[in-house]
């Protein structure tokens, strides 16, 4: 289990390490790229920051090796917004005021088939932390309906027993989004100040949960703002490695959203474009054939840089809250959108930087 494996790992430790990381550190980690703790450590360090340019273009290489010049397109369904998680940084979180709903399955099924026509063949599903309000049964019954429009159908819910995800499998959901949101765990018992997502460990375990349910592609990440931005992409590079060596029938990928200077925080430690820029790349010369993912809470002109050097799947189009794309609902959102382009202004831009945007990129062999 990751958890045993990350107690042997000390947070102040390891951020020393990064800080003391020398320019021939970073030299010998780019030569050698074994996917070590020591590599890790160099390449998020800030003596690479200098080496940016060779790790962009080495970046772009693997990435256009491994992916061609393809980005998947997605876009994120809100079936709810009603949560009982109490998480400073979320527009969800129970404290606050703002309209909360949730969507019958004929309203999802409404919204579904507006994204559909806009081109979109792969849905993410969300709802906030509230199985009171939105039971397991539901979301099982919201899954079947998707798949009916969806080529995929992924969810970024709740976490849900192995054997409730072998339900949705079976369901017709193939990926799973999950993710740890910070590492460092004093950080997160004060984040995550009540609800279910306050266990640490348990949060932990839940992509192990779900590759063992046979999930076909599960996305990690980490919510970069809450820690030391540098210290926790490690953490996230350590669990990508555990999992995909563990669990190789499943694909993993990873997200490193960034916190919005709108969710205000004391604590908050923006992680700069240039980082975000450096642990892109990082990542890609350390998992040439994993993916990332990247959202429309960046900027348009930030993923246009970033699709050139190593992101793998954007979403377009996106509405952050319930019954927004079709039902005119103006309810609360879970985070601002900052790329507001269309799905076919995204789709226009991409074919012109030489990008095929892919709605579909898998077919089951056996049904
Ligand atoms: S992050 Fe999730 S659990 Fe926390 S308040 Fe937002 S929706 Fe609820």
């Amino acid at each position: 289990m990751f958890d045993t494996l990350i107690s042997g790992f000390s947070w102040k430790n390891i951020t020393a390490k990064i800080n003391s990381c020398t320019e021939n550190d970073v030299k010998q980690a780019l030569s050698s790229r074994l996917k070590k703790e020591q590599t890790f450590i160099a390449l998020l360090s800030p003596a690479a920051k200098k080496f940016l340019p060779e790790m962009s273009q080495q970046s772009s290489l693997l990435t256009c090796r491994y992916f061609g010049k393809t980005i998947q397109l997605y876009a994120p369904l809100y079936i709810s917004n009603e949560c009982e998680g109490g998480c400073t940084y979320c527009g969800f979180s129970a404290g606050r005021d703002y309209k909360k709903i949730t969507l019958t399955i004929e309203e999802a099924v409404h919204e579904a088939r507006i994204i559909r026509e806009s081109g979109i063949d792969s849905i993410l599903l969300l709802t906030g932390d509230s199985p009171q309000k939105v039971p397991f049964d539901f979301i099982k019954k919201i899954v079947s309906a998707m798949h009916e429009i969806f080529s995929s159908v992924s969810i970024e819910m709740y976490p849900m027993s192995e054997e409730q995800y072998r339900q949705l499998l079976n369901a017709g959901c193939d990926g799973l989004t999950i993710y740890q949101e910070t590492y460092n765990k004093e950080i997160y018992v004060s984040v995550h100040r009540f609800g279910r997502k306050k266990d640490y460990t348990a949060r932990l375990t839940v992509p192990e949960s779900a590759a063992r349910a046979g999930m076909r592609r599960i996305n990690i990440g980490a919510l970069l703002g809450l820690a030391d931005y540098r210290t926790e992409i490690f953490f996230l590079f350590m669990h990508h490695a555990f999992l995909e060596k563990k669990f190789w029938q499943t694909s993993f990928s990873v997200s490193f959203p960034r916190l919005q200077p709108l969710i205000v925080s004391p604590e908050l430690r923006p992680a700069p474009d240039s980082f975000l820029l450096q642990a892109v790349c990082a990542f890609r010369l350390m998992f040439p054939e994993s993916g990332i993912t990247i959202s429309t809470r960046e900027s348009a002109e930030i993923r246009d840089i970033l699709v050139k050097i190593g992101v793998t799947r954007i979403s377009a189009g996106s509405k952050t809250s319930p019954g927004a794309y079709a039902l005119g609902i103006d309810a609360g959102s879970q985070f601002s959108v900052r790329d507001e382009r269309s799905v076919s202004e995204v789709v226009k831009n991409l074919t012109a930087l030489g990008y095929d945007p892919i709605n579909k990129d898998w077919d089951k062999s056996f049904t």
